[in-house]
């Protein structure tokens, strides 16, 4: 199976090319130039299986130029025994008739991003020495939180890697903040940028696309790849845990093998839901996909109306992963729904980066509608969801909580009762203050990260995750701040090269 740009048809690569460039030359994202399907019976062949077996099966269907011994090396690495709380890796808990959460935090840093980002490593280092062998890998990544943190953990200490994150200064939470300002490794380096998610990301893809700078790191021996989602070995393993959990559900008798099922994701840079998308396509059988978005609600808009309009005022909210306003992996599903024409997604991306604003046209708006329902909740909203939703006997961080408000909106409305998977994207306490705030307690004057962790525990009964507890016992290795046009400097210090 061979990957193009969503800029340039002509383009063609493989899966270990498209992973270990992370990025299309012409700023374009790379997509598979077919997406493969599944059976029911394929379904059916991954029910009793664990997960690290199903995501065998699902990536061998993309990532074709790697062998089996590869894809097993990469997957059992990853996924292996003792790194996930869960030994489901992913697990599916219902939460009230017709709901249940795909509980994708897990992993080693309690946010969902784990889930790609400790495979991605492993299939960007086979992928580079297949493809580019003499280089180190530079990974770039900016973040809003959670992304920084799991990428760090990620690629901490992988030899022939070198990985620089830079973050809102002002837009990530406390808990967050010290999860990159103490991480280890001799390859790492974190830096916040006086600027909002925004910024750091378009900063990043400018660092990224300009060819000078790239010329640069090819005469030290280096190249620049990506750990956010825009590459695409972020996005694959993400489509395993749909597929995954459609196969809990008929393994757990909650449906049976053919029955719909809607999914709903809180939403920010649209790498998740583009995930349960890909499923969809691939086969699973998904009614609707629902896009729960938080106050910048960009794309409720422009799922509902076919226009895409970042001017608008940012907020920060108690969902910081979520305080996005360009959702870079739309290009991707415009690109698909075009029926992959290069040339009207150039034009759109053109619009956006020129007036921040663009209208797809009537067929891809009527797919679009077809697809997808949106919604979106304020802190308040989501505050509120979080105390209903523990008084039935779930604690839900931020994120998640704005998932379910949506859903619950959308059941209102619509009188839907299909099961449905609302994604579990982060731990509550990544989000303690927050969360410690919705279930009833207020937080005493300058009571610290730890001390809101401790009341939360009394409050709730739930135990907090050991290496978000054990963040206060550890030395904080990074605390530099800069200017938005300063990040380039800050990657060549990072590098040695001047
Ligand atoms: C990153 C993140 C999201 C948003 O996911 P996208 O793939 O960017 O849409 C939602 N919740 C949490 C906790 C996250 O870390």
């Amino acid at each position: 199976m061979l990957y193009t740009s969503t800029r340039n048809k002509e383009i063609h690569v493989s899966s270990c090319e498209a992973i270990a460039r992370g990025i299309s030359e012409d700023g374009g994202l790379f997509v598979p130039e077919e997406i493969p399907a599944i059976s029911p019976e394929f379904i059916e062949s991954l029910v009793g299986l664990d997960y690290i077996s199903r995501a065998k099966k699902v990536l061998s269907l993309y990532l074709t130029d790697f062998t089996e011994e590869e894809i097993d090396y990469c997957v059992s690495g990853a996924y292996k025994k003792g790194k996930f709380s869960s030994d489901k890796v992913a697990c599916v808990k219902k939460i009230a008739d017709g709901a249940n959460v795909l509980e994708l935090w897990r992993g080693p840093t309690c946010a969902f991003k784990d889930m790609a980002l400790q495979l991605l490593p492993y299939l960007l280092t086979v992928a580079a020495k297949k493809t580019v062998a003499d280089k180190t890998i530079v990974i770039l990544v900016a973040t809003s939180g959670d992304t920084g943190k799991a990428a760090l953990e990620g690629f901490k200490d992988v030899p022939g890697t070198k990985i620089m994150v830079f973050y809102p200064n002002d837009g990530v939470s406390p808990m967050q903040k010290l999860q990159m300002a103490t991480q280890q490794g001799d390859n790492v380096c974190v830096c916040a940028i006086n600027g909002n998610f925004d910024d750091a990301q378009s900063g990043v893809k400018k660092i990224f696309t300009d060819k000078a700078v790239a010329e640069k790191l090819n005469e030290n021996g280096m190249m620049f790849s990506s750990a956010n989602s825009i590459n695409w070995g972020r996005l694959v393993p993400q489509i395993v845990y749909y597929i995954s959990a459609y196969a809990d559900l008929i393994e757990n008798g909650t449906i049976q093998n053919g029955d719909e099922i809607n999914v709903v994701v809180p939403t920010g840079n649209f790498g998740n839901i583009l995930a349960a998308y890909y499923a969809k396509r691939m086969g699973l059988p998904v009614k609707k996909l629902i896009c729960a978005s938080n106050a910048n609600n960009v794309l409720t808009d422009f799922l509902k109306t076919g226009t895409y309009d970042k001017n608008r005022k940012f907020f920060t909210t108690t969902s910081p992963s979520m305080d996005i306003l360009i959702s870079s992996n739309l290009e991707r599903l415009l690109f698909h729904l075009s029926g992959e024409d290069d040339s009207v997604i150039r034009e759109w991306m053109g619009e956006l980066a020129q007036d921040g604003k663009y209208t797809v046209s009537d067929a891809v708006k009527a797919q679009v509608l077809d697809l997808f329902e949106a919604g979106y909740c304020d802190d308040k909203a989501t505050a509120e969801t979080i105390a209903s939703v523990f008084k039935g006997g779930y604690l839900s961080d931020t994120h998640t909580a704005v998932a379910l408000r949506v859903y619950e909106d959308y059941v209102k409305a619509t009188g839907d009762k299909t099961e449905t998977v609302v994604a579990s994207t982060a731990n509550p306490y990544k989000f303690s203050a927050a969360v410690l705030k919705a279930v009833g307690d207020s937080i005493p004057e300058g009571a610290d990260e730890f001390e809101q962790v401790k009341l939360l525990v009394n409050e709730t009964g739930e135990p907090c995750p050991p290496q978000l507890a054990d963040l206060k016992s550890k030395t904080v290795r990074f605390k530099d701040c800069c200017e938005k046009d300063e990040m380039i400097t800050k990657v060549y210090e990072m590098l040695g090269i001047n």
